[in-house]
């Protein structure tokens, strides 16, 4: 028996109770879009399988069976990912499992996609890593129905010279399918003034930003007012954890927000899914996005996210799909933006 065949027991959809799944098959055929992925948390179970040593992949597996049971603190979900860079390890395993992935949201009708990653050196440069991922995207969107563009990542503790490459290599690759940026990472680490200025000088050529915030109830409200007044992001990642004044001027603005529903619950962000400010928002009108942040890491898919939103707030899927589709304006890809093959 295949090790991920051990873990299947907590695999989509089998897991889901009668009435979500009815949800769920209400969401798959609709065409979706997902705003917030992250390729490193993304990348298809089978396909690390195939790539992985042995006890690479069960100690992956163990991993993630602790975080899908709630048994990993916030921090402790972060070690999932140095797992998974130790198992996709070269440009080249990079390249295909970018057309992995691109398979798996095909499967899922997810349309429009936006995968964020932050650059590395798997051994080549930094540039010949995100050529492979630009490579895998342009080989896994052929002659398909998806559209997928990169936004860079850069966490809060980058380093200068990291974010100098993500600077110059987001320039550089502008017309190559490379629509914005992410201020990501654990929230709790780094104060990320060193990398606002590669923020700002990215504005100023038009690429739009989107901002993890209230990730955790630790943030400061001094640095979450700091990052949105200084940054005036396009879009925030999950902010769960908002102090009033950050809450009230995303509301002002009417700033979207990126709402990862089960990677909320999984990360221990909230202990219960109606505790998700986000989903009042969505009630009230607010732009929210409905996204999986880390599909492999969280054990879940578009359509899921679909059917957990709709069991939670009571709107029907159909609902939901409408509120999506009035965020078409808030993809990165149309913001001042073309996407060409590279
Ligand atoms: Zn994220």
């Amino acid at each position: 028996m295949k090790i991920s065949a051990l873990f299947t027991c907590s695999l989509l959809p089998f897991c889901l109770n009668a009435h979500l799944n009815e949800l769920y098959e209400e969401a798959k055929p609709l065409a979706k879009s997902e705003l917030h992925l992250h390729i490193g948390g993304s990348w298809p179970l089978n396909y690390l399988e195939k790539i992985a040593e042995p006890d690479q992949f069960l100690d992956l597996c163990h991993m993630l069976k602790k975080i899908q049971n709630r048994e990993a603190s916030y921090h402790e979900a972060f070690r999932a990912f140095t797992l998974v860079e130790k198992i996709v390890d070269s440009e080249e395993k990079v390249e295909k499992g970018v057309v992995a992935l691109c398979e798996d949201l095909i499967q899922d009708n997810v349309v429009y996609a936006e995968f964020r990653t932050g650059i590395k050196d798997l051994g080549s440069g930094l540039e010949e890593y995100l050529q492979a991922v630009l490579k895998g995207i342009q080989k896994g969107t052929k002659d398909s129905s998806l559209q997928v563009g990169l936004v860079l990542s850069l966490r809060r503790n980058s380093s200068s010279f990291i974010a100098a490459e993500t600077l110059r290599l987001t320039l550089k690759y502008r017309d190559q399918g490379i629509v914005g940026l992410d201020l990501s990472g654990d929230s709790t680490l780094g104060e990320g003034e060193n990398i606002f200025p590669v923020f700002l000088k990215a504005k100023e050529q038009n690429f739009p930003i989107t901002l993890h915030i209230g990730e955790s109830p630790k943030e400061k409200a001094e640095q979450q007012i700091l990052e949105l007044t200084t940054l005036h992001p396009e879009r925030i990642g999950h902010g769960v954890h908002l102090c009033d004044e950050a809450k009230q001027w995303i509301k002002d603005k009417q700033i979207p927000v990126e709402l990862c529903l089960t990677s909320a619950i999984q990360a221990a962000m909230i202990l219960n899914e109606n505790e998700h400010p986000a989903l009042q928002l969505l009630m009230n009108g607010h732009p929210v996005a409905i996204c999986t942040d880390d599909p492999l890491i969280f054990n879940t898919n578009l359509s899921t996210e679909y059917a957990r939103v709709a069991s939670v707030t009571g709107l029907s899927v159909e609902e939901l799909h409408r509120a999506q589709d009035m965020l078409l304006q808030h993809r990165f890809s149309k913001i001042g933006l073309t996407i060409e093959s590279p």
